[in-house]
């Protein structure tokens, strides 16, 4: 059985106060027994704050970036060993913000893919296509080589521990959510091309989360589809209260 997974993706938001209040906030009310495994993904210099006041808790703390490298001279950059270093367990990898404004590529991602994984970090891997691809009608073989270029080189006893998020990009921060009709229809598709890669045990293993304009009212119906495994929340991540009813509706 896969476990929900509800993910707060806090983006550039929230400076030292909001964010010690959103994070206290969210461990006076998440229960030692939650459905879904929690996770927060703050700025960096909100980490070891979040690790710290999530200690004990059900609620993991994630990076939403890392690099791939252990250490050298790549000025402005964190390497997984310092997010294992003060606590963290999850990352963010491939936002489609960062593709678009950070010149991440395919090919960034599944290095530090690979990194997280060596590392012992959770990697949660995004993956979307924009509106005019879907309206092309290349959503399938774009997600799919998205997926392959992702996983490249990684070993079938690894893809248990990656997480996928399928983040349509037309969705994201426009309030414009998928129905949970296009994101399942997207979500199996992703996992027919892990089980065509891998194998379909492999494929049952994966967590694959949709991302995209997720509320407290349309996550059950999106976490009810077959194939997806929760959800990657952005502004609604931002707010105790509609985070925790997105906590609480998932299923
Ligand atoms: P949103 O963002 O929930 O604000 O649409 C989702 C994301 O980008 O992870």
């Amino acid at each position: 059985m896969r476990k929900t997974i509800i993910a707060g993706n806090w983006k550039m938001n929230h400076t030292g106060k909001d964010a010690k209040e959103t994070i206290t906030g969210l461990v006076g009310r998440v229960v030692q027994d939650v459905k879904a495994e929690v996770v927060v993904a703050p700025v960096f210099p909100y980490l070891p704050m979040a690790v710290e006041l999530t200690k004990g808790t059900p609620i993991h703390v994630a990076a939403q970036n890392m690099h791939w490298e252990e250490s050298g001279a790549f000025t402005g950059e964190v390497s997984p060993a310092m997010l294992v270093d003060i606590g963290v367990t999850h990352v963010i990898i491939g936002h489609s913000e960062r593709r678009t404004y950070f010149n991440e590529t395919d090919e960034t991602v599944n290095k530090k893919t690979k990194a997280a994984l060596a590392h012992n970090l959770t990697p949660i891997v995004c993956c979307g296509e924009t509106l005019e691809q879907r309206e092309e009608g290349i959503m399938q073989p774009w997600i799919e080589g998205q997926i392959e270029k992702a996983l490249e080189g990684i070993g079938a006893d690894d893809l248990a521990k990656v997480v996928i998020a399928y983040e349509p990009i037309w969705a994201i921060g426009t309030g414009k959510t998928a129905t949970a009709a296009q994101a399942q229809e997207v979500c199996s598709i992703i996992r027919k091309k892990i089980a065509a890669l891998y194998s379909a045990d492999v494929a049952d293993s994966v967590s694959v989360l949709y991302g995209g304009s997720v509320k407290g009212g349309n996550v059950a119906e999106l976490t009810g589809s077959p194939d997806i495994d929760g959800g990657l929340v952005g502004g609604a991540s931002l707010k105790v209260d509609d985070f925790m009813a997105i906590i609480d509706n998932a299923v």
